[in-house]
C-alpha cells in the first residue's frame, strides 16, 4: 500500500506521517529532504539553486547518507529546495529514487508514506491513499516560527510568514509537477486541529479507502 500525503509547509505532514509509521508500521519517506539535500549541496558548492545544469548535475549524484544532515532542516535549505525543485531536470532526476522506494519499501515492510508536494499527483498517481493537508499560512507560519524556537533557532515572525508565502507561490507556480491537490485526494484543512485530530480524520478516511 502507498500513502501519499502532500501540502505546503506547516500543515502538519511530518508529524501525521510520523504517527501513521508507528500505526501502520509502513516505511516513510520525507521526499522534501530530496530537494533540501540538492539544495544545500548547490549552495555548498557555490553555485545558485536556480542554476539548472549545477543542479541537475547534484540531483544526479544525490547519496541517500546525504539526507541525515540536520541542517537540511534549516529554512536556508527550504528556500534553495523550492528553487531547485522548480528545475524539471532535478525532479527527472529525483523520481526514480522516490518511486523505488514506494513500490520496494526497505526492510520487508508492507506499505510506504511518501511526504511531499507532488506525490499524488506526479511520484504515484497509483497510490491507494491520497491525502492533502493544508491550514491557513498564519496558522503554519506560527507552528514553523514556534518549532524553530523549541529547536533553540533565532527567529523573526515576520521573516517566518514571508519565507513560507514565498515557497508556497513558487511550489504552486511552477510548472512541472506544482504542488495541487490530486483529484482523488482527502482535503484536510488542520488549522483547527490538533495532531492526534488530524491522525483520526486521516485514519477514517484511510479506513474508508480500504476496507
Ligand atoms: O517539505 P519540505 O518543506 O521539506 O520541502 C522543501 C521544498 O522542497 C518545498 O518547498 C518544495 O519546493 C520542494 N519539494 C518538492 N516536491 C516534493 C517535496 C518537496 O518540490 N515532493
Amino acid at each position: 500500500m502507498i500513502i501519499a500525503v502532500d501540502g505546503p509547509a506547516g500543515a502538519g505532514k511530518g508529524s501525521l506521517c510520523a504517527a501513521l509509521q508507528e500505526h501502520f508500521g509502513f516505511a516513510k519517506l520525507d521526499t522534501g529532504l530530496l530537494y533540501r539535500a540538492v539544495g544545500l549541496t548547490v549552495l555548498r558548492g557555490g553555485d545558485d539553486p536556480e542554476d539548472p545544469v549545477a543542479a541537475e548535475i547534484v540531483a544526479r549524484a544525490l547519496q541517500p547518507d546525504a539526507l541525515d544532515d540536520p541542517a537540511l532542516r534549516s529554512d536556508e535549505a527550504g528556500q534553495a529546495a523550492s528553487k531547485v525543485g522548480a528545475i524539471p531536470g532535478v525532479r527527472a532526476a529525483l523520481l526514480d529514487f522516490q518511486r523505488d522506494f514506494a513500490n520496494n519499501p526497505p526492510d520487508g515492510a508492507k506499505g510506504a508514506i511518501l511526504d511531499g508536494r507532488d506525490i499524488g499527483t506526479a511520484v504515484c498517481p497509483e497510490a491507494q491513499v491520497k491525502l492533502f493537508l493544508t491550514a491557513s499560512l498564519e496558522i503554519r507560519a506560527k507552528r514553523r516560527y514556534k518549532e524553530l524556537q523549541s529547536r533553540g533557532h533565532e527567529a523573526i515572525y515576520a521573516r517566518v510568514f514571508d519565507d513560507m508565502k514565498m515557497r508556497d507561490e513558487r511550489d504552486q507556480g511552477r510548472s512541472d509537477a506544482p504542488m495541487k491537490t490530486a483529484d482523488d485526494a482527502f482535503l484536510l484543512d488542520t488549522s483547527d486541529l490538533d495532531i492526534p485530530g488530524v491522525f483520526q480524520a486521516a485514519l477514517k478516511f484511510i479506513k474508508s479507502k480500504t476496507t
